[in-house]
């Protein structure tokens, strides 16, 4: 049998290359052959995080296409919407090249069997299905978004979208606007389907693109979910009735942790490649060491959230009033108009320099797994928050874009390991969150339930674990 050969395709920031990177490290253990395709700016900016490992090892091999961007453009408010611009109109030719390229193998690389793209890159299906080139699609978030999200067009039909006008995103129409009809789902409120309801403008770019990006999804062979079955049970059941080929293989940490799904250290070299695009702050681990068990409060919000100091600052005092220690991690471009870590407010540095500690970028899942961690003040982007779940951290959420207020309407009250923060931030209500998740039994008990139901389904018999060998298989048989 010829090897399975996958072009892993991930929109290039960290919500997505990081789960198809651990993604493609499971199907290499598993005899997968990767190559693994980033943008030349991503690639650089990997090469100039120090201590991040680029390069390649046996079965797997980095490939660099541009972005089409604009270094210019890269700063803006906008990133996002700019970059998924790009990608949709530029990528499609050089990636086609390269598929095209490698599709029959040669010179040590067996012939392409699979395009994988994560979601928000539909036009690499498009290129796989011209090629010939079966396709898997990657969703950068769970099962009960790509369902929201997948219903944005009928919102749409019926009138809800786009919104009448701009007091629909002021007087509570968002919030009391309830959608009971989305199946496998509990009733939702029209602001947590998507942030991208938040418009008035019928061509909105946002809006249309997630729409046609999540019904995309359906063009591929079949739908690869970073989530675990019992997680998602209903919705996972409705989306399984419309589409079958769904292959749940998450949390993909806990299987990565996994040494039996594992034959790589002794046959084919170490697979600790490493794709982070800022410089990991792994002193902070140290620090953790130091702290009491379940006593810290780490914040994070994510790679691509954007605050503005007033919101920094109503953070920074909130955490100052817990009287807890806390990890605060504060990227380079964080902070609207720059600034960084030197945004923070100074009295607030000498008041709390005895109990923080800031990093500008960390090793997530192993600090949210690090024993002195008891509360995760979260942007709730998926891979954070199923972290977090993972890890048995219950959570104060804090959403701002794109899924991420249905993953929060999920963690606060499907799930029961999370708590709403308003969208206007007040260090009252940050400081009151915090202790109340830190304080809550219930909250802790639930967390410990989903952290031993991540380890179940990622066990031999569980559900990622047997789907994980199943998507294998899937590859196998498409090479075949
Ligand atoms: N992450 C990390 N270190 C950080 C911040 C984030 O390793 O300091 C990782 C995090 O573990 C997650 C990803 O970056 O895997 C962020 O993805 P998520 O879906 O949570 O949010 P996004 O960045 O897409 O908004």
């Amino acid at each position: 049998m010829a090897r399975p050969h996958a072009v892993v395709v991930p929109y290039p920031g960290s919500g997505n290359i990081n789960p198809a990177l651990q993604l493609s490290k499971l199907l290499r253990r598993h005899g997968v052959f990767i190559t693994f395709v980033v943008t030349e700016h991503n690639l650089r900016r990997v090469q100039a995080a120090e201590g991040a490992m680029a390069g390649g090892c046996e079965g797997f091999r980095i490939e660099a296409i541009p972005d089409g961007m604009l270094d210019a453009d890269r700063d803006g408010q906008d990133y996002d919407i700019g970059l998924s611009k790009a990608t949709t109109q530029l990528f499609a030719a050089p990636l086609r090249d390269l598929v095209a390229r490698l599709r029959n193998g040669g010179g040590g690389v067996p012939p392409v069997t699979c395009v994988m793209p994560t979601s928000l890159m539909s036009f690499a299906l498009d290129v796989a299905r011209e090629l010939g080139v079966p396709s898997m699609v990657l969703l950068g978030f769970g099962a009960a978004p790509l369902m929201a999200q997948m219903r944005l067009r009928e919102l749409k039909d019926i009138g809800y979208l786009p919104l009448k006008d701009e007091s629909c995103l002021t007087n509570g129409h968002l919030e009391k606007t309830i959608i009971d009809w989305i199946p496998g789902m509990p009733p939702i409120s029209l602001g947590d389907v998507s942030s991208f309801v938040r418009t008035t403008d019928a061509n909105d770019f946002g809006l249309w693109f997630n729409i046609t990006e999540a019904n995309n999804c359906t063009k591929a062979g079949a739908i690869i979910v970073n989530t675990f079955d019992s997680l998602e049970a209903d919705v996972l059941a409705a989306l399984r009735a419309e589409y079958p080929r769904i292959f749940t293989v998450g949390q993909l940490g806990t299987m990565l942790r996994r040494r039996d799904l594992s034959n790589v250290d002794k046959e084919s070299g170490s697979d600790s490649i490493d794709l982070t695009l800022w410089k990991h702050d792994t002193e902070c681990l140290a620090w953790l060491d130091s702290q009491e068990p379940g006593s810290v409060v780490y914040v994070n919000f994510g790679s691509l959230t954007v605050l503005t100091v007033g919101e920094l600052a109503e953070f920074a005092w909130g955490l100052a009033a817990t009287g807890r220690p806390f990890l605060l991690v504060i990227r380079e471009d964080l902070v609207r108009g720059g600034g960084g870590v030197a945004a923070l407010p100074p009295e607030f540095l000498v008041e709390t320099a005895d109990r923080r500690r800031v990093a500008t970028w960390c090793p997530q899942e192993q600090v949210l797994r690090h024993r002195a961690v008891g509360c995760f003040l979260t942007h709730t982007g998926w891979n954070s928050m199923l972290e977090s779940i993972a890890a048995g951290v219950p959570m104060v959420c804090w959403p701002v874009f794109a899924e991420q207020y249905t993953n929060r309407k999920y963690a606060c009250e499907v799930w029961g390991v999370g708590l709403r923060l308003d969208e206007e931030v007040r260090r009252e209500q940050v400081a009151e969150r915090v202790k109340e998740v830190m304080e809550s039994e219930e909250m802790s008990k639930n967390a410990a339930r989903w952290k031993e139901e991540a380890e179940a389904a990622a066990s031999p018999g569980g559900s990622s674990y047997e789907n994980l060998l199943g998507l294998v298989k899937a590859l196998e048989d498409e090479g075949s």
